[in-house]
């Protein structure tokens, strides 16, 4: 049984696959249609040991939607905070019935970790689904990231992005949506560029297979998608001042008339409005960002329809 800890190192046919398929679930994340059935007697639980408002309603509704059954757990109130390890959590859900775990942790690694302690054991087949491991990957994130991307420029026949190319903004050494974002759209074919202060963009993520750089005015005209990153506060406390800040990569309505026509803005959310992003931006004609909030309910049908056993 397949499980989807990250893109990194995915085969490219799979990636596609799960795009293709997400493709044609599309109007069931619309709600046109009823919903599929083809999952049922399946049971997903949600594990998520942090906090999460998208992914872990879309991954219920995607479940539903597919006629599975859906539990939750949430670290407050669960085994955990009497010590029990992520491990032992993991290999008890899996003994309770669960067909799949849609896991999210603060540990990179975490999800890889689970996997590999379920697959040491003998059980039923229950697949993990990384929801985001610490700084390491999300990837439905990035799935559907390059969904939205190739739906606004047109791409969706074959997902080939060859020729675009794409911003990611902000604090991206903290962000795991980055590392699946690299990942998903430079295997498009697609050229990615990250831009930041050197403290949240460092040059050592060209070894992802992205450019790097510090100054947004330059790169703003010539890109087709911006991926407007979250300030993490969680993980990077150290932001010396939220001014400097903005005036240097804030995503403003100055900044997004720079951009060419058809350019597309993006954000995962949550978004800091009047940080990373202003509103007039996130609400404004290029915005699509909640476009990709249906379009993850039928990359995360995809994904479960994929990895839970029939
Ligand atoms: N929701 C995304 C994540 O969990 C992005 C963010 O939190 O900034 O990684």
């Amino acid at each position: 049984m397949p499980h989807l800890l990250g893109l990194q190192g995915m085969p490219p046919d799979r990636l596609r696959s799960l795009l293709a398929r997400a493709r044609d679930l599309i109007p069931h994340a619309e709600r046109a249609r009823p919903p599929l059935d083809t999952r049922r007697g399946a049971s997903v639980v949600n594990l998520f040991f942090e906090d999460s408002t998208r992914t872990r309603l879309s991954f219920t509704l995607a479940a539903r939607r597919l006629g599975a059954d859906v539990a939750d757990l949430t670290a407050a109130g669960s085994s955990a905070s009497k010590g029990e390890t992520l491990l032992d959590t993991a290999l008890t859900v899996r003994a309770l019935g669960a067909s799949g775990i849609v896991l999210r942790h603060a540990m990179s690694g975490a999800a890889i970790a689970a996997a590999r302690a379920l697959d040491a054991l003998p059980g039923p087949p229950c697949a993990i689904l990384n929801a985001g491991d610490g700084r390491h990957e999300h990837p439905t994130q990035g799935i559907l990231d390059a969904l939205t991307i190739a739906e606004a420029h047109a791409r969706l026949p074959d997902f080939n992005l060859g020729g675009l190319r794409i911003a990611i903004l902000g604090d991206v050494a903290n962000s795991r949506v980055a590392r699946s974002d690299i990942a998903a759209l430079t295997a498009l074919g697609a050229s990615v560029v990250c831009v930041g202060p050197p403290g949240l963009c460092p040059p050592s993520l060209r070894s992802l297979g992205c450019d790097t750089s510090h100054d947004l005015d330059a790169v703003l005209p010539d890109v087709d998608a911006v991926q407007s990153l979250r300030i993490q506060m969680e993980r990077s406390p150290a932001l010396a001042s939220v001014r400097d800040y903005a005036a240097g990569y804030q995503l403003d309505l100055a900044r997004s008339a720079r951009m060419k026509p058809g350019a597309v803005v993006l954000h995962p959310g949550p978004m800091n409005r009047g940080v990373e992003i202003t509103g007039d931006v996130a609400d404004g004609p290029r915005s699509r960002i909640l476009r990709q909030v249906t379009l993850g309910v039928a990359v995360r049908m995809a994904c479960l329809a994929e990895c839970l056993a029939r």
